[in-house]
């Protein structure tokens, strides 16, 4: 299922309250992350090398890509997005050259990070791939991660969820050494998404949302995303019948009885 938002895609104002349920790795992602990007006298002072490339590994539809914009924006950095089938499609040398590219690009505008969404499909394990285009994306990419020196201040991090299916290669030290797991929410981190998505909603008094969290038991962020959205849509339906579509606005009293209920939500 494809789950990304359009409208967040040329966002870069999501921020950690804007993620559920993530609770402690949002601190292992700004230690890891955050800190050299802001702060590269810190670790140049200490003589280490900040991570260069951190691996998010989880389920599809838990927050990876949102971590990843909202630490870039916190960092104050840029954000650059490789959406890996996506680079895959392209003919013969573009790929790399597109890679090549971004890997610049970034380079320039440091303080940055460069997203990779779904890495197994541009980095499979070489002993498996027959394609010689396949091997030879893996290939530019290890070698723009070697390129990529540690004082450049660029970071780049890669979603997967299936950490097995990459090549080994790029899991060595000074590559993607370190991996931050990205569960399915517990029921606590179910009533924070949904905070957090019904935050700017008028939501009925019958809406109970400590009883939502309980009930969806095995839903990702993007699926109570989807259930707070569907819901809206249900408040829109039954307001339908009053609205005169004659009129260019809403009268304000029939805005105000909008409200999302209980009801919306279990439809
Ligand atoms: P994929 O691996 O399929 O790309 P992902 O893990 O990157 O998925 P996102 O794209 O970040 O997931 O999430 C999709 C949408 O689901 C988000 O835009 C957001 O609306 C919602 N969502 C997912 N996880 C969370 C979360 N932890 N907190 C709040 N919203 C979330």
């Amino acid at each position: 299922p494809e789950y990304v938002e359009p409208k967040e895609a040329r966002r870069a104002d999501v921020t950690y309250d804007d993620i559920g349920g993530l609770g402690s790795t949002i601190d292992q992602v700004r230690e890891m992350v955050e800190l050299p990007l802001r702060y590269p006298e810190l670790f140049q002072r200490l003589g280490v090398d900040p991570p260069k490339g951190v691996l998010l590994h989880g389920p599809p539809g838990t927050g990876k890509t949102r971590l990843a914009r909202a630490v870039a924006n916190e960092s104050h950095a840029e954000f650059f997005h490789i959406a890996g089938p996506e680079i895959m499609g392209s003919a013969y040398g573009e790929s790399e050259k597109r890679l090549r590219e971004i890997f610049e690009e970034a380079g320039k505008a440091a303080p940055s990070i460069i997203f990779i969404d779904e890495i197994d499909s541009i980095a499979p394990k070489r002993g498996q791939v027959t394609g010689e285009a396949e091997k030879r994306l893996v290939a530019q990419l290890l070698t723009l991660m070697d390129g990529l020196e540690s004082r450049q201040n660029t970071v780049v991090i890669a979603a997967t969820n299936r950490p097995e299916a990459i090549d080994e290669a790029l899991r060595r030290p000074g590559r993607f050494d370190r991996e931050i797991v990205i569960g399915v929410p517990d029921e606590r981190g179910r009533r924070e998404i949904l905070g957090i998505h019904t935050r700017g909603m008028p939501l009925g008094d019958k809406v109970d949302l400590a009883e939502l969290a309980r009930t969806t038991y095995g839903f990702v962020g993007a699926d109570l995303a989807a259930l707070t959205r569907e819901a809206a849509i249900e408040a829109v339906r039954r307001i339908m019948p009053r609205l005169n579509l004659e009129e260019k606005t809403i009268p304000p009293d029939v805005l105000d009885t909008l409200s999302v209920t209980r009801e919306d939500f279990l439809e």
